[in-house]
C-alpha cells in the first residue's frame, strides 16, 4: 500500500504505518514553504521521511508543524524534528506548549498507561526548544504550509486540543476531536484516554464542529471523510452509549478488567460484523479499550454523578 495519497490539490496524507496501515496519519501542506499537521511519534519518523521523499521533500524543507494536541501519537516526534531542522516552527495549543518544552509530566502520564512498551511504541521524546514554539489560542489565524489556518479550541479528548480549519479548502484537521473513524468503517470509536477526558466539554466541541464551514474532515486516525455530520453524530452517540455502559459497570463495582470486557463486548462484535476483524484490530491500535476505560473512570471519579 502506498505511503501517500493526495487529499486535494495542495494536501497529501502520509500513512505513518504505526504497526498497521491506515491507523495514524500526518498531513503534508504543500505550500511554499511546506508544513505538516501532526508529526506522529519518533518511532514512525522513517515512515514520515519516506512519505515526504515520495513528494520530493525532506524534513529539512519543512518550515512548520502544527499539532492538534501533544499526545505522543500526534506530536511525539516534534522535538526530534526540531533537532533535525533548526528553522522549524511549532504551532500548538498554549496549554500544551509547556509540555513540549518539558515533556517529563507527559511521559509520566503515558508511562502509567503504556508501561514498558513506551520506547517501542513512541521512540525517543526530545524536548522542544521554547523559542521554536508558537502558542495558539482559540480563533487565532496563522500562516502554515502556504495557507491560512484557524485554531478552534476543542476540549473533551484533551483540554489542550485544537482543530485547525483551512477555510479556503473547506477542510478541518480534527486530531482526535472527531474520534477514530477508519476508512470504510461507519463505526466511530471514541478515543477516551485519561487524564483529561471531559464529556460535557466534548459535547460542546461537537456542537462547534458541526457548524464549521467545511465539507471534509481530515482525521489523524485515519484519513479524509466527506460526511462530517455523520461522523460527528455517530461519535456523539457512541460517547453517550459508552458512558452509560461503563457507568453501569462502575457503580456495580466492576474492576478495570471487567469494564474493559464490557466495552469490548459492546463495540467489537459490531465492528467485526460490519467492517471485518482486521478493522477492529486497527481500531484497537489507534485507541485501545483498556485505555478508553481508564479515561472514563478518571472522568467518573472527578464527577461522581451521572449526567
Ligand atoms: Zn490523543
Amino acid at each position: 500500500m502506498s505511503r501517500t495519497r493526495r487529499v486535494e490539490e495542495r494536501t497529501v496524507l502520509i500513512d505513518l504505518g504505526f504497526g498497521h496501515p491506515e491507523v495514524l496519519g500526518s498531513y503534508l501542506l504543500e505550500g511554499d514553504p511546506p508544513a505538516l499537521v501532526e508529526t506522529g511519534p519518533t518511532s514512525c519518523l522513517a515512515n514520515l521521511e519516506e512519505g515526504l521523499r515520495a513528494c520530493g521533500l525532506a524534513l529539512e524543507d519543512l518550515a512548520a508543524v502544527a499539532v492538534t494536541h501533544i499526545h505522543l501519537d500526534h506530536a511525539g516526534a516534534v522535538g526530534a524534528l526540531c533537532r533535525r531542522n533548526p528553522r522549524l516552527r511549532v504551532f500548538v495549543h498554549r496549554v500544551g506548549a509547556p509540555h513540549l518544552v518539558d515533556p517529563s509530566r507527559l511521559l509520566r502520564s503515558a508511562a502509567r498507561i503504556y508501561g514498558d512498551r513506551m520506547d517501542t511504541l513512541w521512540g525517543e521524546v526530545v524536548p522542544v526548544p521554547a523559542d521554536r514554539i508558537v502558542p495558539l489560542s482559540d480563533g487565532d489565524v496563522f500562516e502554515c504550509g502556504g495557507r491560512s489556518l484557524t485554531a478552534v479550541d476543542t476540549p473533551g479528548h484533551a483540554n489542550h486540543h485544537h482543530v485547525y480549519v483551512d477555510r479556503e479548502a473547506g477542510m478541518a484537521f480534527t486530531g482526535d476531536a472527531a474520534g477514530v473513524a477508519l476508512p470504510g468503517c461507519p463505526v466511530v470509536r471514541p478515543p477516551t484516554p485519561p487524564p483529561e477526558l471531559d464529556l460535557e466539554a466534548w459535547e460542546q466541541t461537537l456542537d462547534r464542529l458541526e457548524v464549521l464551514p467545511v465539507r471534509r474532515l481530515c482525521l489523524t486516525h485515519f484519513g479524509v471523510r466527506d460526511d462530517p455530520t455523520a461522523v460527528l453524530q455517530e461519535l456523539r452517540r457512541r460517547l453517550r452509549e459508552v458512558e452509560r455502559l461503563l457507568w453501569e459497570g462502575w457503580t456495580a463495582g466492576e474492576d478495570v478488567d471487567r469494564l474493559t470486557e464490557r466495552l469490548r463486548g459492546y463495540l467489537q462484535p459490531e465492528v467485526e460484523s460490519r467492517c471485518g476483524p482486521e478493522v477492529a484490530q486497527r481500531q484497537e491500535v489507534a485507541a485501545n479499550h483498556r485505555m478508553n476505560v481508564l479515561g472514563y473512570l478518571r472522568y467518573f471519579e472527578k464527577k461522581q454523578v451521572p449526567r
